[in-house]
């Protein structure tokens, strides 16, 4: 039996820093804490967590000083905490290389449900057989690099963007709801959350269709959600 995954969590606020470690290990997890960014910095390097939470307001070293000092040199999973939802995308996307985030406040289930699925995703569960690779005519998903050609253009996608348009792609012509895409996404879904969807893939069409008014690939489906359209020709 494998050990339990270890979690570093990095935040400055006590009580929220002694809940999550107090949920995370009833759920099963060993949990390390740090108080602040440079303390986090140096567990993350001593300990090799499976797993790191990170606050992104942080005494002494703010978090996103914390990858920047943690990558590339690291490839440990990151969940950044922040109350700022206009920093996620910058963040979490493209210039840092944090693998998802939660917003304060959020749900300790939601939390938990999101670690499960970021060490699934980064291959806790293993025992995969070949390259995992998809590809739609001009569009190439590589699921193990987690990297997505356009007619062989690196497309750069937040990790949300990408595990949307990776379960659109997986089930062409198949009509999602908004909530059975989040549900396939990241293994949970929840009401309220559901418009984010229709941003997401705003951002997706706008990274990846030539003409993200006349979309190829992802088609809109009135009043129910969305399915994929490319590279089969007959379903749009
Ligand atoms: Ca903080």
């Amino acid at each position: 039996m494998a050990a339990a995954p270890r979690i570093l969590i990095v935040e400055d606020e006590t009580k929220l820093r002694e809940a999550v470690a107090e949920y995370l290990g009833r759920e099963g997890f060993a949990t390390l804490t740090a108080p602040d960014g440079d303390t986090g910095l140096r567990m993350a390097r001593e300990q090799a967590p499976d797993l790191i939470l990170l606050d992104l307001m942080l005494p002494r070293l703010g978090g996103t000083e914390v990858i920047k000092r943690l990558r590339p040199g690291s490839t440990i999973p990151i969940i950044v905490i922040t109350a700022r939802a206009d920093e996620v995308d910058r963040v979490v996307g493209l210039e840092l290389g944090a693998d998802d985030y939660v917003t304060k406040p959020f749900s300790l289930r939601e939390l938990t449900a999101r670690i499960r699925a970021v060490l699934r995703r980064a291959g806790g569960a293993g025992g995969k057989a070949g390259p995992d690779r998809l590809e739609r005519g001009p569009l190439a998903i590589d699921f193990d690099a987690r990297t997505v050609a356009v007619d062989g253009r690196p497309i750069d996608l937040t990790p949300t963007e990408f595990a949307i348009l990776g379960v659109l792609a997986r089930h062409p012509g198949k009509v999602f709801s908004r909530l059975q895409l989040l549900e396939a996404a990241f293994g949970y879904a929840y009401e309220g959350y559901e418009r984010s969807v229709d941003t997401h893939v705003r951002n997706l069409r706008k990274k990846i269709e030539a003409d993200p008014s006349e979309p190829r690939f992802i088609g809109t489906v009135f009043g129910v959600g969305y399915k994929f359209t490319g590279g089969t020709g007959d379903v749009r």
